[in-house]
């Protein structure tokens, strides 16, 4: 494809008409750096759609004449960094292409009052407005269909992101972590104009954060008194240092294991901001929903995607019956429950093909817990209270240090209720018992006539839902998916969107 430099507004519309493809859209305001290179390979990376860079310094979102007045311009240097990156077109638009006189349809936007009043938006006075205003105008034009940010500015990505939402623009936020100097600084076109003096201190600044990062990870707490006392200690101006929740921007609270370290100082004429996230355990993906809605297979399949640990829990208690039937235990006798309890072990290994099987004491049982055998008395042992505060308890180690995804009926609700996504997973009844009839590992559905699959998982979804304890339902902050109609790939991508939309990328890196 040929490479253009676009400077026209209208000229956009012509180029969006003959590109036959979907577009990617990386919004700078030039002076290019590693991490807008690394935003342009991104997106080059992700997909097959055309790049398109944008250039344009938004005279709106400078509160200080002067600031504007000696942002870098290098755009000779910035086309050819755009074009070797990975950009296959330059939007070069003029102040007045971006916000021509008496044009009625230019929107000047307001960002939402709470995300834009703290941090940043305490000094920087209509500096969102204008930050919104631009990338409205901008998302109108282009209409892309994903939009590259970086994390450095997370207060900003907050704001777009509630742009999208608020305004119902179809255009995916996609975002990278930010990217740091060889001492510690997050680039920055401005970083340009740092003294040596100028940059040392901020360097101090940079990995005070990361050290406290470090630091949070073992001791689980933060003081920011301390770590003023040593800013300060250095001569360096504090505009703001703040422990906040990473989505809401509100003070931090003890439950939050994701939370955000955020901080802006002054050196000299330069303004810097930086931060990080504080994290007390990796990340969990609750999925909860009832048989047959497709947990298992979009569970695993996001485990690999992302890197996570499976955990199947509905495995555990069909394990566990499995361990009942072959000791021929009567599930009602409570003595030879405990018994049972206090010796089992269930453990998942993995195997040669890359799955999971299941032990239970020293002995694989991954075929033979699928059986209709077990399908048909698991419900009820597994509203045993003591199996449930044992198994819970199990689930509860395995997830200690995060860093997994869940499956099961209670695992928003009770297992971990504070589970940084928790998505409920259902199909209608029609639905669930087709899947349930052609899944391979299920050999005994296979057997079984359609209608009386269906009568059989109806029975088991009425024993989960009404079971005393931690019966199946949806968690009140949990996110309802219906999969009637689409392909498991479908449900994976959505699922794995949600979690990015939640997680900071940043939080990956060790
Ligand atoms: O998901 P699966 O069909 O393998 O689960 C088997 C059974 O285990 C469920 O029908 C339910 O009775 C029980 N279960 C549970 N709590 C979980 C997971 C499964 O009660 N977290």
């Amino acid at each position: 494809m040929k490479k253009v430099i676009i400077r026209k507004t209208e000229e956009i519309e012509n180029w969006r008409r003959n590109i036959n493809s979907e577009i990617n859209f990386i919004p700078t305001m030039g002076n290019l750096h590693n991490g807008h290179i690394k935003l342009i390979s991104t997106a080059k990376n992700d997909n097959s759609n055309v790049n398109l860079v944008s250039i344009f310094i938004n005279p709106l979102q400078f509160d200080n004449k002067l600031d504007l007045e000696n942002y870098p311009q290098t755009i000779d240097n910035d086309i050819k960094l755009s074009f070797s990156n990975g950009a296959d077109a330059i939007f070069i638009p003029s102040n007045e292409d971006i916000y021509p006189q008496n044009n009625k349809n230019i929107k000047f936007l307001k960002a939402p009052i709470k995300l834009s009043s703290a941090l940043c938006g305490l000094n920087r006075i209509g500096h969102f407005d204008g930050v919104c205003t631009v990338v409205y105008r901008l998302l109108n034009l282009i209409k892309p269909k994903n939009l590259y940010l970086g994390e450095k500015d997370w207060q900003q990505l907050l704001i777009l992101k509630n742009l999208v939402l608020r305004k119902k623009l179809n255009v995916a936020i996609k975002s990278i972590p930010t990217q740091r100097d060889f001492d510690g600084i997050p680039l920055s076109s401005r970083n340009l104009h740092l003294s040596k003096n100028e940059r040392k201190l901020i360097s101090f600044f940079s990995n005070e954060l990361l050290e406290a990062k470090k630091n949070f990870q073992q001791e689980k707490k933060i003081n920011l008194n301390e770590i003023i006392k040593k800013l300060s200690a250095k001569k360096i101006t504090i505009e703001y240092l703040e422990h906040l929740h990473p989505h809401t921007l509100q003070k931090a609270r003890f439950e939050d294991n994701i939370s955000l370290l955020a901080g802006a100082i002054k050196c000299g004429e330069t303004r810097l901001i930086d931060h990080v996230f504080l994290m007390k355990r990796r990340p969990i993906i609750a999925i909860d929903g009832p048989a047959g809605s497709g947990k298992s297979t979009v569970t695993k399949l996001i485990a690999k995607k992302l890197k996570l640990l499976y955990l199947d829990t509905g495995a555990m208690y069909r394990a566990l019956s499995w361990l009942m039937i072959k000791e021929s235990i009567d599930y009602k006798k409570e003595k030879k429950l405990h018994n049972i309890l206090k010796d089992i072990s269930i453990v998942f290994k993995s195997n040669t093909n890359s799955h999971q099987d299941v032990y239970v004491n020293n002995y694989c049982v991954t075929e033979e817990i699928r059986s209709q055998k077990i399908s048909s008395i698991v419900s009820k042992i597994s509203s045993i209270k003591e199996v449930r505060k044992f198994l819970v308890e199990e689930q509860r180690k395995i997830g200690e240090s995060g860093g997994l995804v869940a499956e099961g009926r209670d695992i928003g609700t009770t297992v971990f209720p504070h589970a940084e996504l928790k998505i409920f997973l259902t199909a209608s009844i029609d639905e669930r018992a087709k899947r349930r009839k052609s899944d391979k590992n299920s050999k005994d559905s296979q057997e079984i006539d359609l209608h009386t699959l269906k009568e059989l998982i109806k029975k088991r979804d009425f024993e989960d839902s009404n079971r005393e304890i931690s019966p199946l339902i949806k968690a009140n902050d949990a996110i309802e998916i219906i999969t009637d109609g689409y392909s498991i790939n479908e449900v994976v991508d959505k699922i794995i969107d949600l979690y990015n939309d939640k997680i900071p990328k940043e939080i990956e890196i060790k």
